[in-house]
């Protein structure tokens, strides 16, 4: 075994998407030194499909099934899933944050002065998505321009590279925080697979990690495990917390495409506008998948013809609030089945958007196959981590969508970063 035994740090972070990424960056403003381990690489983002299948395609990696045959994409890079996500902020559910004893409110606050996050203009939105939105309006749905993470004015028009990691600094992602921690002093280890938390008795005294095949340890006085909703509680388990990793949700979706002939989209920035009706447990946004996805979706629907006439669909998303169930095995396959409630509430959506598509002119409307979205709630507040985000263990904690304590259904990394900004005040006394 390769062993190196360093000191030098104030806390070793595992993981530099939105939970680790963000509290790297404010233990540096706040003087310390964070070692942040990551499995994932830091190239350049070229926005291309080879590079996205790398990061987030790649069986058993950043893509994982789910008993029930459901994919569920994770970004493993620097910056985790937010290098692949959509950019939708949305606001976190305060009341339920303060039911476990955390205000987010004051860091939430902060985060949205900090971060480029406004309304998107409809001058960067692609005729699919205006047309979806007239549409919804004329029947009736409060369907408005929704908060992105985006610099819009480095958009390109008609870009469909969202999805795949923006090229053009436009979509902001945490590794725009881990490039400033790196300048304020933290060290950044790509390729650093971490296996188990080291344990002195009840304390937690360090990590070991895997890069290139060899093994080796860091030591910090500090440990915070920010590997995301699937890999926290497996790194946890490694120091006894065997309670992480059941019970969890992952916001469940599909898309309803609509064929609308002589359409002729365009590339779109996805969830550009749309609607959470809280009451029934879902939200719709447009959502027009880029042709590689559109092709994958449709064929796997049998839909082959509808394959070929990308340019004339467009598409309505659906994701649901899910019951919490289920549990990550032994072996890190996600063990969770949809209820009946949450395809009664996913099929409600289905019948929504099916009215709004065939409003605006399609003429053929059918559904892609679920998908799982966020997972997250593996290591709860109030059960796995307490309201400092500590575990049981002296020095040992999570900082990242794994302690969202109850069913969630939104976007989560807004309430992700401002965890990360009240820990690190927390961690840096
Ligand atoms: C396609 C897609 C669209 C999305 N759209 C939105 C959106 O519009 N708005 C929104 O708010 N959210 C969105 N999300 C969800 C959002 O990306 C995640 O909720 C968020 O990234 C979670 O942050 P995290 O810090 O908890 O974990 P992650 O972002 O998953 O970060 C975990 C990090 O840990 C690393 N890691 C994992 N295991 C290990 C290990 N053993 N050792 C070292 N490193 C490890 C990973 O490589 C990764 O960098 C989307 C997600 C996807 C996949």
């Amino acid at each position: 075994m390769n062993t190196s035994t360093t000191q030098e740090f104030d806390a070793i972070i595992v993981g530099s998407g939105p939970g680790g990424g963000t509290l790297a960056r404010e233990l540096t403003l706040r003087g310390q030194k964070p070692l942040v381990l990551e499995w994932g690489g830091n190239e350049p983002l070229k926005g291309s499909v080879g590079q996205a299948v790398d990061i987030l395609g790649t069986p058993g990696k950043g893509m994982l099934f789910t008993t029930e045959g459901l994919a569920m994409a994770r970004g493993i890079t620097t910056g985790g899933g937010s290098v692949v996500y959509c950019g939708t902020a949305f606001e976190p559910d305060h009341e339920m944050f303060r039911r476990y004893g955390v205000d987010l409110a004051p860091d939430t606050q902060a985060a949205r002065q900090e971060l480029p996050i406004r309304k998107i203009d409809a001058a960067y939105m692609a005729p699919q998505s205006l047309l979806i939105q007239k549409s919804a309006r004329d029947l009736g749905y409060s369907w408005e321009n929704l908060d992105k993470y985006l610099v819009q004015e480095n958009c390109e028009k008609g870009c469909y590279r969202c999805y795949y990691g923006c090229p053009n600094r436009a979509k902001w992602s945490s590794r725009w925080y881990m490039e400033e921690a790196v300048q304020n002093g933290a060290k950044l280890l790509n390729r650093a697979k971490a296996t188990q938390i080291l344990m002195d008795g009840d304390k937690a005294v360090g990590v070991a990690y895997k890069k290139y095949g060899k093994e080796h340890k860091a030591y910090a006085p500090k440990v915070i495990i920010s590997a995301g909703g699937i890999g926290t509680p497996m790194l946890l388990r490694t120091a006894g917390i065997k309670e992480a990793g059941y019970n969890f949700f992952f916001d469940p979706l599909f898309v309803t495409v609509g064929v609308v002939p002589g359409l002729e989209g365009t590339g779109e920035m996805p969830m550009a506008a749309g609607v959470h009706i809280k009451e029934e447990g879902f939200m719709m946004t447009d959502m027009t998948l880029h042709q590689m996805m559109h092709m994958a979706f449709s064929a796997q629907v049998l839909r082959l013809g509808s394959a070929v006439t990308h340019r004339n669909t467009m598409g309505i998303m659906i994701k649901a609030k899910d019951a919490l169930g289920g549990e990550i095995t032994k072996r890190g396959i996600v063990n969770k089945r949809l209820s009946k409630h949450d395809k009664a509430s996913l099929n409600r959506g289905f019948e929504r958007a099916k009215q709004i598509l065939k409003n605006a002119g399609a003429t053929t409307v059918y559904k892609t196959w679920y998908i799982a979205a966020h997972p997250g709630g593996t290591a709860k507040l109030g059960e796995v981590v307490d309201a400092n985000l500590q575990t049981r263990h002296e020095n040992l904690y999570v900082c990242d969508c794994s302690v969202i304590p109850e069913a969630w259904g939104l976007p989560p990394t807004l309430a992700i970063i401002a965890m990360a900004k009240r820990l690190s005040r927390h961690l840096a006394g």
